[in-house]
Order: structure tokens, then sequence, then C-alpha cells
């Protein structure tokens, strides 16, 4: 072997060490963020069996698509993929994105990151999002989950407007096993002030925008910001423009301010698409008694999460608690599902489990009717009102 022949050789083996070694890296990143810590889980009688399995399921809020899965695999990372939304009998399942993320993010005061722990984790990932910013970042994680939802044979589908969440419903109806996928940005950032990039948005499949995330931005304020203020005017302008077309505002992680602004400016229904309310669990990331009623006046919704700082543990009594102080305060048409699976959270169980939420709503001493409700049909009736009618109209 000459020394050209041993380097070649050398140089082929450190390399695959190396690929070995970022994978490692990426499969620790995840597991390092979104854990399951278990809790002791419901026995499911055969009455909330009866009401999961005959129910449309829905979920507001889940940041899988961060971690790069191939989400049609089942995983032992993460708390989200096609097969374990399948078991846990999940029609509909919103997938949002944050673009930009500070490192040693808090609830309390952030600044706008130089230099993002996205960065860091598209390196680990090997993931051109490294390098890309945000609004490409939105453009190419919409194209990934267009290519899962292609290569699913039909079980994930996108759902862009009103008469593909019909023709879902009608194939669950008819007893097919189809998840339904639609997408969600966390934090108007990712359009990077462009006014031109929302309609770029919107034909890349987004459906929601939450328009601040962990710091203030160009649009509203956050409520783990520094300023935690309002609307500026392009926050404003953007709103009108995605009523117009037919995306629903998310108010989560939004200033105080800024909720108040919105909810004076809106005239469609608004999403609280993951939080926790500050009446079982008082925290600057939870929702007043005050904002639940004004969200619940205009017919939003409130997606109570499934982690601590939302509900104050990982419990399904703690998550049903937060869901009956909503239905306790508003009734039971503005209560729903907001897990924040996959979005650097710990869990008492993922989605797969989800029939344990069905036996909490029970415990809790609800109707079947109102467990419909919020397990599913409260999203439902929102996005069926707020939707684009078809692909090609909006109205
Ligand atoms: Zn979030």
């Amino acid at each position: 072997m000459t020394w050209r022949q041993a380097a070649a050789r050398y140089g082929a083996v450190a390399a695959v060490l190396v690929a070995l070694l970022w994978l490692v890296l990426a499969l620790q990143l995840e597991s390092f963020f979104n854990k399951i810590e278990p809790t002791p889980l419901l026995p499911i009688s055969p009455r909330a069996r009866a009401i999961h399995d005959t129910s449309f399921v829905a979920d507001l809020h889940a940041d899988s698509l961060l971690f790069g899965r191939n989400l049609l695999e089942r995983s032992a990372l993460g708390h989200v993929d096609l097969p374990r939304l399948q078991e846990g009998g999940v029609g509909l399942q919103v997938f949002s994105l944050p673009t930009v993320v500070p490192f040693g993010l808090n609830i309390e005061s952030n600044a706008e990151p130089g230099f993002d722990a996205l960065t860091l984790a598209g390196f680990a990932q090997l993931s051109p999002t490294a390098w890309q910013g945000p609004m490409d970042r939105a453009l190419y994680r919409a194209k990934q989950m267009r290519g899962y939802a292609k290569s699913s044979d039909g079980a994930l589908r996108l759902i862009e407007n009103r008469a593909d969440l019909d023709r879902l419903l009608a194939a669950r109806a008819e007893g097919s096993d189809i998840t339904g996928a639609l997408l969600s940005i966390e934090g108007a950032h990712a359009m990077e002030a462009d006014p031109a990039n929302l309609q770029l948005l919107f034909d890349a499949g987004y459906r929601m925008i939450g328009l601040s995330h962990f710091f203030d931005n160009a649009y509203a304020g956050s409520a783990h910001g520094i300023e935690k203020g309002g609307l500026t005017d392009l926050g404003r302008r953007t709103i009108q423009e995605m009523e117009g077309l037919g995306i629903l505002v998310d108010l989560a992680h939004l200033a105080p301010t800024a909720i108040d602004e919105v909810l004076d400016l809106v005239t469609r229904p608004v999403v609280v698409s993951h939080t926790g309310v500050r009446g079982t669990c008082d925290n600057r990331r939870n929702l007043s008694d005050e904002h639940i009623r004004r969200i619940a006046l205009g017919g939003g919704i409130i997606g109570i999460g499934y982690w601590e700082t939302a509900v104050c543990g990982r419990a399904p009594a703690d998550i049903a608690r937060a869901l009956l102080y909503v239905v306790n305060l508003v009734g039971a048409d503005y209560a729903s599902f907001g897990s924040d699976y996959d979005g650097a959270t710990t869990v008492g169980f993922d989605t797969s489990a989800l029939p344990t939420l069905t036996q909490a709503l029970i415990e809790e001493g609800l109707s079947d009717l109102e467990i419909r409700k919020v397990i599913g049909e409260n999203v439902l009736r929102v996005f069926l009102e707020t939707l684009p009618l078809t692909g090609i109209e909006s109205d």
C-alpha cells in the first residue's frame, strides 16, 4: 500500500467516524430537549375508550419539524410521529415551527439573538437551516412536511383549506386512519419584516402564525421580551392581511398589551395554540381570566399545554384541571389541546397515550358532549370558520 492509498483509506475511516459522531450528536440533541418523565397514566374506562375512538381529536401545537426526524417512522425520541399520532387517535395535528431561538431562553426576558440555537442545531442535523435565515428555514421545513405527506401513502395529509378538512373528516368517518397536518409559524419575525413574505408563507402551506415568540419583534411584543409592548403598525397590517388570506392568528407567547390590541383588531376567532391559565398555574407564560373571557367572546380557542410551566405538573389530572378551568369560566366551546410536544418540553406521556386525557376529563366530571368539544371539535369549528374555502379562492 502506497502512502497515498493509506491516506485515502484512513481518510475515509476518519470521515465515517466524524459522520457517526455527528449522528450521535444529532440524536442526543433531541433526547436532551424533548423528554418524557413518565407519570402514572389513568386506566382507560370503556366510556373513555368509546368517546375517544368516535371523536375527532386535534392538537394545536407540536414543534416536531424542528428536530429533523422522519415523522413517518416511529421513534424512541421526542413525542410525536405519524405512528404515535395514529395510536393516540389524533385526526389533526398542528405542526408549528420556531425560526429563531435564543440560547438560554426563559419566560422572563430575552433579547433577539444574533447567533441562535437553531444555527447550532442545524449543524448537528447537517441541515441547511444552519446557515439559512428565518424565512428560508420556514420554507425548507414546509417542503419537508410536504415530502412526508407525499411519501405517507395518503396516511398524512396537509390541510390547507376547508375542502381539505371536509375530505379528511369524510375519510375518517369511513374508517380511514388518516391524520391531517396543519402548518404554523412561531413568531412573525420569520417574515423578516418584508410584507411580501406573508403570501410566500401562505403559498408554502402555513395557515397559522404566532405573532411573537421569545423576544419582541417587528410585529409585536413578547411576554418574554425586553419591552413586552403591543402591536406595531406592521403587526396590525399583517394581522389584517392574515385574516384576508385565511391564516389564523395565534396569541401564544404574546405580551398582555399585544393580546389586548390583537383582540381589539381581529374580526375572526383567534387561537392560543399552547398555554396554561393563571387560574391553575400562575406565571407570566399563562393566560389571565380576562384574556380567556375576551378570546371566548370572539369565538376563539385556548390550547392547554402538557408541560410544567403551563399546568404546574405533567399528570393527566393537571392538564384536565386547566381545561376544566376554561370550561367553568367560559363554557365547553373554547378549551382544546395544545400540547407543545417536541417544543423542548418535558412531558408525562407522548401523543400515543392521549386517551388518558379523555379519561382525566371524565374524572373531572365533564359530559360526553363537553369532552368531544374539548378533545377536538372546538379546533375543527374554528378551522372550518377561518381557513380559506378551497385551494384557489380565499374568503
Ligand atoms: Zn412556544
